[in-house]
């Protein structure tokens, strides 16, 4: 099994490093519809849960959606080292606490992050190897107001601020591993776990391969 520390153990998976899975779009494309969906069809996926400074919005569950945390908190953390990497976004601050992601991406535990741009530049900085960085597009501009509209959290000043800021997250496109245009959301969310489970089977990954192979091949 993933977690097994034996190259084969019986079962049809052997053992491999997890992955740092990133999700980023411009604000109201669909990352975090994206993002649920994935994390209740893939039980080996935990969500990478972002501390942030900004105020909780109707629906979110305070340690599930974010930590919300303070601003002292939040400066205390970046003091102590415990983010991997933290952003100013929409005036708030944003950072991916280190805690338990090292050791479980060794026990072939994968994570989720939905972060920005900058997020990601930093974490693909820091891991290389281990992340995989997918870009989430809306069909058109057009769409992407409807979707912030009709999500009815946010109010007209800050529709606006993010779909001011909407073409500037769009340039980033470049810096990502997949793009997925996310015109229907079922086909979109196929395409993103047919990403994952590709880069799941990434040589690199399978850390149990070398004992696998030596054994297939001794005569
Ligand atoms: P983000 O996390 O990128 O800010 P959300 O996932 O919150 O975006 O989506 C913004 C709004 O658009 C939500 O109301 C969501 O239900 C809706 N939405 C997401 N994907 C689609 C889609 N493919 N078609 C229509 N509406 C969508
Ligand atoms: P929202 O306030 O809509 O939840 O998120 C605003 C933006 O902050 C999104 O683009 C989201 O991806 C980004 N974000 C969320 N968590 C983090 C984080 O830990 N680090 C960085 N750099 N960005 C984040």
């Amino acid at each position: 099994m993933i977690d097994s520390p034996h190259p084969h153990s019986g079962h049809d998976t052997l053992h491999r490093r997890g992955l740092m899975f990133i999700l980023s779009s411009p604000s109201g494309a669909g990352k975090t519809t994206i993002a649920r969906k994935l994390l209740e069809a893939e039980p080996e996926l935990g969500l990478s849960v972002s501390a942030t400074t900004r105020p909780i919005r109707p629906g979110e569950q305070d340690g599930r959606d974010y930590h919300f945390i303070d601003q002292a908190q939040f400066d205390q953390m970046v003091e102590a080292g415990e983010f991997f990497e933290w952003a100013h976004v929409f005036g708030h601050c944003y950072g991916t606490p280190k805690g338990h992601i090292r050791a479980g991406l060794k026990t072939g535990r994968d994570f989720l992050f939905d972060i920005d741009w900058q997020g990601t530049q930093q974490l693909h900085q820091k891991a290389e190897s281990d992340v995989v960085r997918v870009f989430i597009l809306p069909p058109s501009l057009d769409e992407l107001r409807r979707r912030l509209e009709g999500r009815g959290t946010d109010s007209s000043e800050v529709i606006s601020a993010r779909m001011a800021r909407a073409q500037a997250e769009i340039s980033h496109w470049d810096a990502y591993d997949y793009v997925v245009v996310n015109d229907d959301v079922e086909t979109c969310f196929g395409k993103v776990r047919q990403i994952l489970a590709a880069e799941r089977m990434r040589r690199k990954r399978q850390t149990g391969l070398i004992d696998f192979v030596r054994e297939l091949t001794r005569s």
